[in-house]
Parts: C-alpha cells; structure tokens; sequence
C-alpha cells in the first residue's frame, strides 16, 4: 500500500499580510514532488488571503480549528460551516497547544472531529504524550488513549491524516529520534489494525511532528510508518521547501 507524502505546516499565531506574501512566494517556487500533498495551517483572519496567495497546485490551505457547532452564540468561535464556506477544506485538531493552552478535553476534540468530517472537511487531529508521560513509561497509553476518542467519532478514514506530536518535541528543538518517532508510529498502526481495520491501518498517513527542519527531515522520513511531517517554526521558513523534498 503507497501512501502519499504528506507535508502539513502550522503557522499557528505568527503572520501578517507582509510575512504570508513571502512564504507563499516561496511555496509557489517549490517544486512539490510527485504524489507529495502539502496542506498549511493559517490562522483564520488570513485563510483567505493565504488562499488569494496560493498559485501552486500541490498546496492547500487549512485551518488551524474550529468548533463542534455549525452556529450560534459562541463567541469568537470558528464553525467548520464557515471553513467550508471559504473553501477550505483542511482544518487541524486538537494540536498540543490546544489541549494544553486552552485545555481541550479528548471528548471536545472527539466532537470537533466528528462534526468537521460531517462537514465535509478532512481532519488532522493530533496527538501526542507529555515530557512527565514518556519518562513515566506511559507513551503507548496515553496515545492509544487520545486515539479512541477520535476513532470512535471518525466514519470516514479517508479523510484523517493523524499527526503523533510528542508535546516535549514541539517548538523546542528537541526532535524525536528517528527510531523513537518510527516506533510510535509503528504501534499507532497496530493500534489502528486492531480497533479498526487492516486497511485502515495500512492507508491511513501519520504524521511526525515535533522540532522538524531542513536537516532533520531526511532521515525522519526514511522510516517506513513515517508518512510526513506537521511542522511549526520550520514551516515560516524557506527550509519548509527542504521538508516538502525530504525523500527526494
Ligand atoms: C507544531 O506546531 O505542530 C510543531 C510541530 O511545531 P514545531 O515544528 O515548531 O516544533
């Protein structure tokens, strides 16, 4: 089973008119490879503009959230409606700084899924153990546990792209390992085998996401169950167009 590269960026709350116009001229330049799909996160004021920006092809724009709900009081709230509406067909979920900045609950991430798929949207949720977690030996459990909620609110597997983010690899410098990010993933495919299916398992992308650049990303990506990157401070950067190249 090929499954197709995949390289997400997540500007998060970085950005300006000015600063999208530069990084957009540097997608637009970038040569994708064959089969390889790009998709960047930008946040909500800018999905338009980002969208008005995008000349090449292989590169799509998502959203970094958005709600359980199509509308209504909820202030401040993005609906996946609204990102449909744009034409935006991307939206990023549960990210690390969600669940640990704004402290997402696995059921409300669940929810989000669930509702943003109905709407049409693919997904990528993320998940993703703590520094504590991992030094308690508690990696497997607490990924395989993330996992459940959004495979019980999942209908369509074609439209998920997992990211595995260990929360003591983001924005910090301090990427996984090779062999720790393959054996994760590795395991989140037999997990995948067991609670939903073969073919699931076997088509489904995972991401690795945590402290990926232009340097790192070669070998990273020379590992059999890692599928792509989803990628912070690098994807602001020129270098992101060395990731999109990483198994060149
Ligand atoms: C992220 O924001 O999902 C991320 C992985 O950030 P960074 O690449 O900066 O670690």
């Amino acid at each position: 089973m090929t499954r197709n590269f995949f390289v997400g960026g997540n500007w998060k709350m970085n950005g300006s008119k000015a600063t999208i116009d530069t990084i957009t001229d540097g997608l637009n330049a970038t040569k994708v490879p064959e089969g390889v799909q790009v998709v960047c996160g930008a946040p909500d004021v800018y999905l338009t503009y980002a969208q008005s920006k995008i000349t090449n092809a292989s590169v799509q724009v998502a959203a970094q959230n958005c709600y359980k709900e199509a509308k209504g009081a909820f202030t401040g709230e993005t609906s996946a409606d609204f990102l449909k509406d744009l034409g935006v067909n991307w939206v990023i979920l549960g990210h690390s700084e969600r669940r640990h900045v704004f402290g997402e609950s696995d059921e409300l991430i669940g929810e989000k899924c669930k509702k943003a798929l109905a709407t049409g949207l693919n997904i990528i949720p993320c998940i993703g153990e703590q520094l504590e977690e991992r030094e308690a030996g508690k990696t497997e459990e607490v990924v395989f546990n993330q996992m459940k909620f959004i495979k019980d609110n999942v209908d369509d597997w074609s439209k998920v792209v997992i990211a595995y983010e260990p929360v003591w690899a983001i924005g910090t410098g301090k990427v996984a390992t090779p062999e720790q990010a393959q054996d994760i993933h590795e395991k989140l495919r037999a997990w995948l085998k067991a609670e939903v299916s073969q073919e699931v398992a076997d088509s489904v992308r995972i991401l690795y996401g945590g402290s990926v650049n232009g340097k790192n990303c070669k070998e990273l990506a020379a590992k059999p169950d890692i599928d792509g990157f989803l990628v912070g401070g690098a994807s602001l950067k020129p270098e992101f167009s060395d990731i999109i190249r990483a198994r060149e």
